[in-house]
C-alpha cells in the first residue's frame, strides 16, 4: 500500500514535469516562430521598400532624361544642330520616314521595336486619326521631326511665309503630342526640289537660309529608297542598301499607301546590321545630309 502510494506520487512528479516542460517548450517555440515570423516580415517589408525605391530612382531618372531630351531637341534660335562632317570611324544608319503618321506606323514602329532599331519620322498634319502615334514613336526613343501640315507643294512653296505658317502649323502638332516643337525638319521634296521653282522661283534658296537662322535644321537624305515612286519591296531593299556610306540617312515613306515600305523594312535593317551599322534617331550631334538647293 505504501508503495503504491510512493509509485503514484513519483509519477505525479514526473507528469507535472512533463506537462511543465511542454508547456515552456511550446511557449519557447511560440516567442522563437514569432520572432523568426517578425524577421521574416521585415526583411519582405524592406525587400519591398528597396524594390518601392529602385522604381522611384527609375522614373525619376527616365524623367529627367526625357527633360534632357526635350531641352535639346526644341527649338532655340541661333543654335543650329547637327554636323555635316560626320566620324568616318563609326557606321550609323539614319532611317527616317516621311509623310506619317499613317496606317502604316503602327507596324513600322513594331518592327523597329523587334530590332530595337531607331529612326526619325518627319510628320505632316493630315492623317489626324494616326496623331496620338507620334507620342508613342516619341516615347519609344524616335525622334519626331517637321516635314509640313499640308505637304502641298502649291500652298507651302508658294511664298516664304506660307510655307512659315504652314511648318508653325505642324509645328503645334508636335508640341500637342510631345510637348514642344522639334528644331528637326524636312522639306517637300527636299532643299534641291525643283517644284518649287514653279511657284516661286529661288524659294528653296531663301528657305534653307531662313531656317537656320530661326533654329531648325532641316535634313535630306544620301539614300532614296524609291518608295516614293511606288516600287515593290524587292526593289525598295535593294535601293536602300548600300555600303557606300559611313552614315547613310535613308529616304523612306510611312504614308497611308506605303505598305511594300513596311515589308521592305526588316531585310533593310538586317542588312545593316549584319555589317554593324547602329540604328539611330536624329539628335543635335547627327550627321547632316544636305543636298544642293536649285532653286
Ligand atoms: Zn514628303
Amino acid at each position: 500500500m505504501w508503495k503504491k502510494k510512493r509509485f503514484n506520487n513519483r509519477n505525479s512528479y514526473i507528469l507535472c514535469g512533463l506537462i511543465f516542460f511542454v508547456i515552456v517548450g511550446t511557449a519557447f517555440c511560440m516567442v522563437v516562430d514569432s520572432r523568426e515570423a517578425s524577421r521574416e516580415k521585415a526583411k519582405i517589408v524592406a525587400e519591398q521598400n528597396a524594390e518601392e525605391k529602385k522604381k522611384a530612382e527609375e522614373a525619376a531618372a527616365k524623367e529627367k532624361a526625357e527633360k534632357e531630351r526635350a531641352a535639346e531637341f526644341t527649338l532655340q534660335p541661333g543654335v543650329l544642330a547637327g554636323t555635316l562632317e560626320p566620324n568616318k570611324e563609326e557606321r550609323v544608319v539614319y532611317l527616317t520616314f516621311d509623310d506619317g503618321p499613317s496606317e502604316n506606323t503602327q507596324a513600322i514602329l513594331d518592327i523597329l521595336d523587334q530590332y530595337d532599331a531607331k529612326a526619325t519620322f518627319f510628320i505632316t498634319g493630315f492623317q489626324a486619326d494616326y496623331r496620338p502615334l507620334i507620342r508613342k514613336a516619341y516615347d519609344t526613343g524616335h525622334t519626331i521631326g517637321l516635314h509640313t501640315y499640308s505637304h502641298d507643294y502649291s500652298s507651302v512653296y508658294s511664298s516664304v511665309e506660307a510655307y512659315f505658317e504652314d511648318l508653325e502649323k505642324i509645328g503645334e502638332v508636335a508640341e500637342e503630342q510631345i510637348g514642344y516643337v522639334p528644331c528637326f525638319i524636312r522639306f517637300p521634296g527636299g532643299a534641291s526640289n525643283v517644284v518649287s521653282k514653279k511657284y516661286s522661283p529661288g524659294i528653296m534658296t531663301e528657305l534653307t537660309g531662313l531656317v537656320q537662322e530661326k533654329g531648325y535644321q532641316y535634313y535630306d537624305w544620301n539614300v532614296d529608297s524609291g518608295d516614293g515612286a511606288g516600287l515593290d519591296s524587292e526593289q525598295i531593299k535593294s535601293h536602300s542598301v548600300t555600303d557606300k556610306y559611313s552614315h547613310p540617312v535613308i529616304l523612306l515613306h510611312d504614308s497611308q499607301t506605303k505598305t511594300e515600305t513596311v515589308k521592305a523594312l526588316p531585310a533593310i535593317i538586317e542588312y545593316y546590321k549584319e555589317r554593324g551599322y547602329e540604328f539611330r534617331a536624329i539628335d543635335r550631334n547627327s550627321f547632316v545630309s544636305h543636298h544642293a538647293v536649285l532653286n
